[in-house]
């Protein structure tokens, strides 16, 4: 692999104008809501309206100098290795905010905040994102992850997604068979989604809210804010004929802890960080859990977290 620090001063000297910020050598601790992960060798959240014209000039070089590039949101999903991220990191929480508006569709920029976004369309009396209140995560990073809650997933209100591909912008029109519990027809690709659009209706704007808070206040009565934490740890599976949470309950592993990652004393399917967790505890309980209920019921669990960088 190429030396990313002399990657990035020959690359810059060529580039497209750059707004925003990097450094070298970033822990990756502070952009993951578990609050653990070691450094990335380059940490870049380019900002603004020059991100797209940044990131695919980045994206290029970075190919042609074999340097991997890891895409960040929010880091709300994310188990970083204690060893950090070899090559980029392109963070795209300085794209935010509403590219454009179509009647009652809007278009967000991929690092906009979940919550931004409600926002914005319950400024307008547009419904339809509600569901998601109180979900930390970014608008690429959930329809990376078709995200879900409350029954209902991105899946159901996205319309188009605008992505960068080999060096390509496309604008796709999204179908829902494209999509699964949890799965996107963005995973298994090399692709920065760009902005995706929304197709929103007219609600009054206090029933907009009102659900808003609801949403948020059930979040924060099943402890989700309590500790850091990347939302629930495996996938449901219809198989297994109850949720994943209640089937790691009904086995007692409620409080089983290793190092500081603790399976949450009142959620059989949050795992958190205590204080100094280390993504190594991380893994180590969930394989144990893993392991468990395997042996128990014949049940494989899939963990919902995903693990990035070196060495798991
Ligand atoms: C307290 C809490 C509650 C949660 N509740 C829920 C819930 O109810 N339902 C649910 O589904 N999830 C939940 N989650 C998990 C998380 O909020 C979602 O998965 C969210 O969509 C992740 O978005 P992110 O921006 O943080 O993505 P990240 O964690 O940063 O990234 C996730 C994946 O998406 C990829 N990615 C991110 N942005 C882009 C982009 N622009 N282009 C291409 N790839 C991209 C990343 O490479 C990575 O593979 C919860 C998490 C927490 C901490």
């Amino acid at each position: 692999m190429t030396n990313v620090p002399e990657f990035l001063t020959n690359f810059n000297s060529h580039a497209p104008a750059f707004t925003g910020l990097f450094r070298f050598n970033e822990p990756m601790a502070g952009h993951t809501t578990f609050n653990v992960g070691g450094p990335a060798d380059l940490w870049i959240r380019p900002e603004g309206d020059g991100f797209s014209g940044y990131a695919a000039a980045l994206l290029e070089a970075a190919g042609e100098g074999g340097i991997p590039v890891f895409i960040l949101g929010r880091g709300a999903n994310l188990v970083v290795s204690d060893r950090g991220i070899r090559g980029i990191v392109l963070d795209t929480t300085g794209y935010t905010g509403l590219e454009r508006e179509e009647g009652d569709t809007l278009w967000f920029r991929s690092g906009t905040t979940v919550d931004e976004a409600l926002e914005a369309a319950a400024a307008r009396s547009l419904s339809g994102l509600e569901f998601l209140a109180g979900m930390p995560g970014s608008i690429g990073g959930a329809l990376w992850m078709n995200a879900r809650c409350y029954g209902r997933e991105m899946a159901d209100i996205v319309t188009t997604v605008r992505f960068l591909e080999r060096g390509k912008v496309l604008t796709m029109t999204q179908h829902k068979k494209d999509y699964d519990y949890k799965k996107s027809p963005f995973q298994g690709r090399d692709l920065l989604i760009l902005e995706g659009a929304f197709a929103l209706t007219e609600k009054a704007p206090g029933l907009i809210r009102e659900e808003m808070k609801n949403r948020r206040r059930d979040r924060e009565q099943k402890g989700q804010y309590r500790f850091p934490s990347a939302g629930s740890a495996f996938k449901n599976n219809r198989k297994f004929g109850k949720p994943t949470g209640k089937i790691i309950d009904d086995l007692g592993l409620k409080g089983l802890s290793r190092g500081d990652a603790q399976i949450a004393p009142w959620h059989g399917n949050l795992i958190i960080n205590r204080g100094r967790a280390s993504a190594r505890d991380i893994k180590t309980l969930m394989d144990e859990v893993h392991t468990r209920v395997y042996e128990a019921l014949g049940f494989s669990l899939e963990p919902e977290i995903i693990f990035a960088g070196e060495g798991f």
